[in-house]
């Protein structure tokens, strides 16, 4: 049964113009970007569901602090501003900006990892996965099984499978982990929230073992109204005491403030130890900026400050969340799969379980995210064969995901209900006539993340 949609706890200023082209235009635009939904134009795209990363609109406050923005180079007003925000809610003693996430996965890898190193956590973001990859580190992803069973409704699926762990640095020992992380939500399992109690195991377990904990953060606030939302005892409890609670569980945090902020670009690094905290600020001068800006503009970092306060907003939050379990429910009520329970930021679904006469080595996720733009003028995003299949150097051999997903992101605050009934409608539309939806094979793929660049072709029937 469809959910309520909740009414949105803003009204709209500015607008933004968009356009559904017709069919054929659609046609033509597909074949030209080789039908990889990355390489079109985002004035083609009607409703665009690729990211919720710096895609958000931000509000009138935001807008006029950006008029606000000292522009400065050493000791802005505006760093001054971000640093209240940032105590205040994350209670780190130190912290820089950055100029997105990556920049503060960058250098924290660049002052700590070492070659050979171990890097824990729930499930890494790819960024973080590549930037400890980068300086020849190990990411481990220690999940819970339940992450992997799309059915499953576990309600904190992002959580860290604290045996796993245990055992993980029992195995390799504290030398080789120069720090712990856990990512909330989990992101890369579906925008799953993490429990508090799974939280402060984590915490006692690295720290038992002398190891820092570091928290991805970049869904922080989401994953604070899901643990109000479903954990015992934090009914009560303000969304800003939670988040104070849960970073006063860790060491330091990195974080994208394209999500959770609210703002198009910018990060944050933050942390209690002090002679690291020099090596970062060193890090920073030679990598973003001087650490009063570090990357960003005077205006962006006023932008941020507020942001971080609007995204605590409980209304905002129950709004959030609300659409994020609406588009689900109305795409399930299709009789369409979707990853269960619903996400923060998004709804997966289940391309696999759409089109089963597509085998994974023809893209059953690439074909419905192509056909949702074909359907609707709607572009999401392939989570499957294209994005992860790679050649096993040892055994020669393709190696597949488990599963073919479509993932929809939902930009904060940018679409309404009638936008969410479209994609649905598009993808009810879609199952009707799925059977004859053809698969596609690749015309140019590059060996490491193809899908970004990758052109292909449909396959005859
Ligand atoms: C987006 C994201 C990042 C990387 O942040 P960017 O701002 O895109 O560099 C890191 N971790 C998680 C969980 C993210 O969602």
């Amino acid at each position: 049964m469809t959910r309520p949609y909740p009414p949105e706890p803003f009204r709209i200023k500015v607008t933004e113009s968009i356009r559904l082209i017709p069919p054929e235009a659609r046609e033509a635009a597909l074949k030209e970007a080789g039908y990889n939904l990355f390489s079109m134009k985002a004035e083609d795209i009607f409703i665009d569901l690729l990211t919720d990363s710096g895609t958000g609109a931000m509000s009138q406050e935001q807008w006029a602090a950006l008029m606000r923005g000292d522009e400065s180079y050493a000791g802005a007003r505006s760093y001054h501003r971000l640093k209240a925000a940032v105590e205040d809610i994350f209670g780190f003693k130190y912290f820089v900006p950055t100029h997105q996430g990556r920049a503060a996965e960058n250098i924290l890898a660049a002052c700590l990892v070492k070659p050979g190193d171990l890097i824990p956590s729930n499930m890494h973001f790819d960024t973080t996965d590549a930037n400890i990859r980068a300086r020849k580190g190990r990411p481990a992803n220690l999940v819970i099984d339940e992450a992997h069973d799309p059915a499953n409704p576990h309600p904190f699926k992002g959580n860290m499978d604290i045996a796993k762990l245990k055992a993980f640095i029992a195995k390799y020992g504290r030398e080789k982990i120069p720090f712990g992380m856990i990512t909330v939500t989990n992101n890369a399992g579906g925008g799953q929230p993490v429990s508090m109690e799974n939280l402060k195991q984590v915490a006692d377990v690295y720290h038992e073992a002398g190891i820092p904990f570091f928290i991805d953060a970049a869904r922080y606030a989401e994953n604070c109204y899901f643990i109000k939302e479903r954990e015992l005892g934090y009914k009560h409890v303000s969304i800003k005491d939670i988040a104070r609670e849960m970073f006063s569980l860790a060491d330091g945090m990195t974080m994208s403030a394209k999500k959770d902020a609210i703002v198009n670009i910018g990060g944050l690094l933050c942390l209690n130890d002090e002679s690291l905290f020099q090596d970062i600020r060193n890090e920073l001068i030679l990598r973003e900026g001087f650490p009063t800006y570090g990357g960003l503009a005077g205006r962006d970092l006023d932008a941020m400050a507020v942001g971080l306060y609007e995204g605590l907003d409980e209304a905002y939050l129950a709004y959030r969340l609300g659409q994020t379990a609406y588009l689900a429910a109305r795409i399930n009520d299709a009789g369409i799969p979707t990853i269960q329970p619903a996400g923060g930021h998004g709804v997966y679904v289940n391309a696999g379980a759409i089109l089963p006469h597509l085998p994974n080595y023809e893209f059953p996720a690439q074909a419905l995210a192509v056909e949702l733009y074909r359907e609707g003028g709607i572009r999401g995003v392939e989570i499957g064969s294209v994005m992860f299949a790679y050649l096993d150097p040892e055994t020669n051999a393709w190696n597949y995901p488990k599963l073919e997903l479509l993932r929809l992101a939902i930009p904060r605050r940018t679409y309404t209900q009638s936008h969410m009934d479209c994609v649905a409608d598009s993808l009810a539309e879609i199952k009707t006539r799925a059977d004859k939806i053809r698969g596609y094979k690749f015309t140019y793929a590059p060996e490491l993340l193809r899908h970004f660049t990758a052109r292909f072709e449909p396959l005859n029937m």
